[in-house]
């Protein structure tokens, strides 16, 4: 079984709340519960904020996984159009063109993100 597998199993098991970006893991930090990003393909991870780092082996056995949650940016982004369309119906103004704005700018971040990698 790949490494991947333990990892999203680990944090299944300990219901620590995650989200998978193939191949990038985020999940919240076990030291200061700020972003933490792992690659699932040889679990080592490191925080974005505290020098923490190590491998799911050193998640394992830490005692107290956090119950904290990272921004879940994809959910973050349904939850906004699922709001805007409900203002949009109340109010009987198109919002669409107000969506289309913020994907592009979305997808302006998105892009200026993968040029910096
Ligand atoms: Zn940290």
């Amino acid at each position: 079984m790949s490494l991947e597998y333990f990892a999203l199993s680990y944090f299944k098991e300990k219901k620590i709340r995650y989200y998978y970006e193939k191949p990038i893991i985020t999940f919240p930090c076990p030291y200061c519960s700020s972003e933490a990003k792992m690659i699932s393909t040889t679990t080592i991870w490191h925080c974005g904020e505290c020098p923490e780092k190590g491998n799911l082996q050193t998640l394992i056995t830490r005692p107290d996984p956090t119950e904290d949650t990272v921004y879940h940016p994809l959910k973050e982004r349904k939850a906004i159009r699922q709001h805007v369309q409900r203002l949009s119906k109340k109010y009987g103004e198109d919002l669409s063109p107000l969506l289309e704005r913020i994907d592009q700018l979305i997808e302006y971040h998105q892009n200026k993100e993968k040029t910096q990698v």
